[in-house]
């Protein structure tokens, strides 16, 4: 029976620390941290993840303002809403919720973002430096799986590790922050499930990683002995959160399992409030 990854547990440490760092940076300068948030149009999960946000940064110290938009807007106007914002001195950083509503497009829009305040890491700029291991604001979910992983003490070094999703926030950037820790990485996504290829590479990894949003698509018997599996989906079924792999099964064969829910979304959160400490820093003359 696999050990249980205590997501929750790693937030709080993380949180507690960014806290101290935070009290003692604005001892020093008066200047107090503030997070704008979009949600644009509607969506519950989104606003689900907008009220932990708030709870979380108001734990640490940071101010959190949330702006919301119908969702009818033209992308023009969201932009400009957005942009309004890097000039804003007493904002430090800067968050567009996903999803976002059919015909918006993320990538356009967070390229409005000033890099300097990017508060998820998804500015190209951001995830260039990913490439170019010189990486400051990380991605938050990626961020957040390479927290666990290195939380769990998991050695990646050579070892296989495969990720079944391949989306810009989540999927691509993992890829590049394991190859820069020398892991055997192969990327999944929707082309291998219509290949049918999919579990004869999931059940190779020592690592697996899923990122689709689709409920308890990974069976038991994807799952290698010992495996090391991470569910970063969440997907609603029945008024019940679950992930992307049947836990019941999966976890009979893996040595550490992320539950869904209390696994990957409240370190998630975790990473975004270390980027926003990052930033802070930066704007104090790298205090
Ligand atoms: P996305 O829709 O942008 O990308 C989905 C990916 O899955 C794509 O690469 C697609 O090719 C692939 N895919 C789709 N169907 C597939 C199939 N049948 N087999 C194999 N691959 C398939 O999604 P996303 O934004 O990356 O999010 C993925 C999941 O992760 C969602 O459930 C989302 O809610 C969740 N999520 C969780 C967190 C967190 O903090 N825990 C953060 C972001 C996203």
């Amino acid at each position: 029976m696999a050990e249980l990854i205590d997501g929750k547990g790693i937030a709080q440490g993380l949180n507690l620390k960014i806290q101290k760092e935070i009290a003692e940076i604005k001892a020093k300068t008066g200047f107090s941290p503030k997070l704008v948030s979009f949600l644009i149009g509607k969506s519950e999960p989104a606003e689900f993840y907008v009220n932990m946000q708030k709870k979380v940064s108001e734990f640490i110290g940071i101010e959190f303002e949330n702006h919301k938009l119908t969702g009818d807007e033209s992308q023009d106007l969201v932009i400009e809403n957005v942009r309004r914002f890097n000039s804003d001195k007493s904002v430090t950083a800067i968050i567009v919720q996903k999803p976002l509503p059919t015909g918006m497009d993320h990538g356009m829009i967070v390229s409005a973002i000033d890099p300097a305040k990017d508060a998820e890491g998804v500015h190209p700029y951001n995830l260039g430096q990913i490439f170019r291991r010189r990486a400051e604001i990380i991605p938050s979910t990626p961020g957040a799986v390479m927290a666990i992983l290195k939380a769990e003490g998991v050695d990646l070094y050579g070892k296989e590790v495969v990720i079944i999703g391949h989306s810009s926030i989540v999927g691509k950037p993992l890829s590049l922050l394991l190859l820069n820790e020398m892991a055997t990485t192969t990327v999944c996504h929707i082309a291998t499930h219509e290949k049918g290829t999919l579990k004869s590479h999931a059940e190779k990894a020592d690592v697996l990683i899923v990122a689709v949003g689709k409920a308890e698509m990974v069976k038991g018997d994807w799952i290698k002995p010992g495996a090391v599996v991470i569910d970063v989906g969440i997907n609603e079924v029945g008024g019940k959160i679950v992930g992307d792999v049947k836990f019941s099964e999966a976890s009979k064969k893996a040595s550490l399992i992320t539950p869904v829910p209390g696994g990957v979304g409240p370190v998630t959160v975790s990473v975004l409030m270390k980027n926003v400490l990052k930033i802070y820093r930066k704007q104090n003359g790298n205090i």
